[in-house]
């Protein structure tokens, strides 16, 4: 008898080119945050597929509630430290808790996550011919002794410490990111994000914009850690997205840093933060925690210049849109 072979597999297997029109999309980690924001956004794009895989340490269903049941998403439980094997054509790779109090609570658990959760999602790309972007952080740059920080900082961090988990395991992925391209072709895009504040963080993940805007809501002091000369310069959530998404759609592989060069010490949001939502609370000054970075800025140079993209919204802006969110889940009425 005769059998009729199948024809050969393209090499890369480009998924959506050969079996449907859509573009089938992957995002790990996208019951956060920053990865539920994004699937809004690309979900409004009638040809994308969204697979969203999270093990939901820190993210949630509910933020993806709306799509839940769609025809065009899918929601997977899953841990990126355990192989997955599906078939997409694009992979943004967010998984990984952000905030100190989550990232140092399993420390472990967050290496893990940073090493051998980007390689799982690195051999996914590869055996499928994905693009992948992975979500470095502007942490790789530690405590900086360059001010503002460009790309080509190679960072001032500290391989021991409480933070490291965290900061040195996104400088290995970073590494694998860049061996896997140089070594198996891989398409890759990194992003190193910075500070980036919005609807939908977690309201007692410890960092300060949402700290702030709940201890203002709930009438309680506003807790700054000292010195609070310290700077950060935050992004509102929005901008972020389009970032993300100009740069796995653009031609260069990055690191690119996406973030807002607003700089501000914590003192001053604080007292943004209580002028726009509570002139009534008190600051007051705490302790800090090891290895705080003593400032943080955003050189976008590479972001204008490559893909056209610089952030919008403003910090005395994007407060407000957050302050909506919160009140609604903290059941604090809005004021006359
Ligand atoms: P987040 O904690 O809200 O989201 C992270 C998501 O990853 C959560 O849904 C969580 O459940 C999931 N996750 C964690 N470990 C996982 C694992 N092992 N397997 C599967 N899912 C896992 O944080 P975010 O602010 O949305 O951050 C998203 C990405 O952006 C992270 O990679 C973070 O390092 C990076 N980043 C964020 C900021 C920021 O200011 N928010 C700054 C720099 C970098
Ligand atoms: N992997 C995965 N999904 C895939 C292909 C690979 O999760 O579709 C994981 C696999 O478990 C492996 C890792 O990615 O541990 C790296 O894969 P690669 O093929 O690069 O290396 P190898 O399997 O040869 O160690
Ligand atoms: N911070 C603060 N009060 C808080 C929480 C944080 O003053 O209630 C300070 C913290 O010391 C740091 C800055 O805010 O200097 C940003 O901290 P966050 O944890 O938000 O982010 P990261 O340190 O990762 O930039």
């Amino acid at each position: 008898a005769t059998t009729t072979k199948p024809p050969p597999l393209p090499s890369p297997l480009r998924f959506s080119k050969f079996f449907q029109s859509n573009m089938r999309i992957l995002v790990t980690g996208g019951a956060g945050f920053i990865g539920s924001h994004l699937v809004d956004k690309l979900m409004e794009n009638e040809k994308n597929e969204v697979i969203v895989a999270d093990n939901f340490f820190t993210g949630s269903k509910d933020n993806l509630r709306k799509w839940i049941g769609h025809p065009r998403f899918e929601l997977i439980r899953h841990d990126v430290t355990e192989q997955l094997l599906i078939e997409v054509d694009q992979i943004y790779h967010l998984a990984c808790p952000a905030s100190p109090i989550f990232y140092k609570y399993n420390p472990v658990k967050t290496i893990k996550t940073n090493v051998i959760g980007t390689l799982n999602m690195l051999g996914l790309a590869k055996r499928v011919g994905a693009r992948i972007l992975l979500t470095s952080t502007s942490e790789v740059y530690g405590d900086p002794l360059v001010h503002p920080q460009p790309e080509s900082y190679w960072g001032n961090v500290n391989p021991i410490g409480v933070r490291s988990c965290y900061d040195e395991g996104k400088r290995v992925a970073e590494t694998l990111m860049f061996d896997y391209h140089r070594q198996h072709g891989i398409e890759i895009r990194i992003a190193r994000i910075f500070n980036t504040y919005g609807p939908r963080m977690n309201i007692d993940d410890g960092r300060v914009v949402s700290n702030f805007i709940a201890q203002a809501l709930r009438g309680e002091p506003l807790t700054v850690q000292v010195p609070g000369t310290q700077t950060r310069s935050f992004c509102f959530v929005s901008d972020m997205v389009d970032g993300l998404i100009r740069l796995m759609e653009g031609e260069h592989t990055g690191p690119i840093n996406i973030g807002n060069p607003g700089e501000f010490t914590m003192l001053e949001l604080a007292e943004t933060v209580k002028e726009l939502i509570n002139p009534a609370v008190e600051i007051k000054m705490v302790e800090n925690t090891p290895d705080d970075p003593r400032q943080r800025k955003p050189d976008i140079t590479k972001a204008k210049e490559l893909l056209g993209w610089e952030p919008k919204v403003k910090l005395r802006d994007g407060l407000p849109l957050m302050e909506e969110d919160f009140r609604l889940r903290l059941g604090v009425p809005k004021k006359n």
